[in-house]
């Protein structure tokens, strides 16, 4: 699958679910209106689309929501697409969670194929903690880390830098991530759906974040590339690496090499723009996967050239209507 711009889009990103047990208040609202349950494909309709997009050069799926562990026997899907890198068609499958539901699944995710997890971690605060996520318990997710790394699933911690929340935390979330062993990758918030605060009130461009960081720390550029859109630096101190994610100070699209399928069947072709596609009636209409791939098709030859995110006083309502739990992160 090339693009428009020459781009092959090897990397498949699933929304399992739009739901999760946590409601991060730069995430989602506290009162959320999900997806209807009605159009929810099944785990077997999400395998066949999986299979679909490898068939056509994905080399890589990242499971994510919402919370894709609290998606009902979300290990069928796991479990199959783990049979995709046993049989060499699969490079990696991988998992975007929040913690809260790992200390169950871990072991099963090493045992299925899964080598290496993003858990989204913004402070090491219990209060703030659930100040931040509003239903989520920090220690339950310290339970989910320890049990990852003692079934050998290696971790990065992905964390959203929030001015005058996390912001003067990042060294000690850095300082714990290397200490165990993970590297840490910062992300800058998003506009994405409404959310019940001003999102350029905590909006912190990771360029300040890196000048506060580089007056306790030596950063170096790196060329480390996980196939995901963070540039990384080595931190000379920590013998850690750190990974800037910076949708807004820094556009990174033109690399950009992945797909975004939501749990009714919907692709978007950029995780910033409205435009999609819809999988899920040609994946109905026939058994056969040809109507799929040539939906497929058309919607590669849509994918834009990038996102236009832009936070400022001017600029404050969401880019993008639907929220990040819709298209996953
Ligand atoms: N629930 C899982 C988790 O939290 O890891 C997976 C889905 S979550 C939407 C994926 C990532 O997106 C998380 O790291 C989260 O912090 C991040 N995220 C959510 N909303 C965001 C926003 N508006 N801007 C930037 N990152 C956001
Ligand atoms: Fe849930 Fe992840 Fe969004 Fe937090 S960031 S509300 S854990 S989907």
């Amino acid at each position: 699958m090339i693009d428009p711009f020459g781009r092959a889009v090897t990397y498949l990103r699933v929304s399992v679910t739009d739901r999760c047990d946590f409601r991060c208040s730069y995430c989602m609202s506290e009162h959320m209106t999900f997806l209807p349950k009605k159009d929810l494909l099944t785990l077997e309709e999400l395998e066949r689309l999986c299979s679909a997009f490898v068939a056509k050069g994905v080399r890589k799926i990242r499971l994510t929501g919402g919370e894709p562990l609290v998606r009902k026997n979300i290990m069928f899907l796991v479990r199959a697409l783990g049979r995709k890198v046993d049989a060499g068609e699969l490079d990696e499958l991988t998992i975007t969670t929040n913690g809260s539901q790992l200390a169950r699944y871990a072991e099963e995710l090493h045992d299925c194929g899964v080598r290496r997890i993003n858990v989204s971690l913004d402070t090491l605060d219990p209060d703030k903690f659930r100040a931040i996520t509003r239903w989520g318990d920090l220690a339950k997710v310290m339970e989910g880390i320890d049990a990852a790394q003692k079934a050998g699933l290696r971790i990065k911690l992905n964390a959203v830098a929030l001015k005058d929340f996390n912001e003067a935390e990042i060294p000690e979330l850095l300082r714990f991530a290397h200490g165990r062993g993970m590297d840490l990758t910062v992300i800058e918030t998003m506009p994405m759906g409404e959310i019940e605060e001003d999102r350029t009130d905590r909006y912190l461009p990771l360029s300040k974040l890196r000048a506060d960081l580089e007056r306790q720390f030596t950063l170096t550029d790196i060329g480390y590339r996980t196939g995901g859109p963070a540039r990384y630096v080595q931190v000379a101190e920590t013998g850690g690496r750190l990974g800037f994610i910076t949708p807004l100070t820094h556009n990174f699209c033109e690399r950009c090499n992945r797909v975004r399928l939501t749990c009714t069947g919907t692709l978007y072709m950029c995780l910033g723009q409205n435009d999609a596609a819809d999988l899920r009636l040609p994946l109905r209409a026939s058994d056969d996967d040809a109507l799929l791939f040539s939906a497929i098709d058309e919607a590669i030859t849509r994918k834009p050239k990038g996102h236009d995110f832009i936070i400022d006083r001017e600029h404050n309502r969401p880019a993008v209507a639907r929220h990040m739990s819709v298209t996953g992160g």
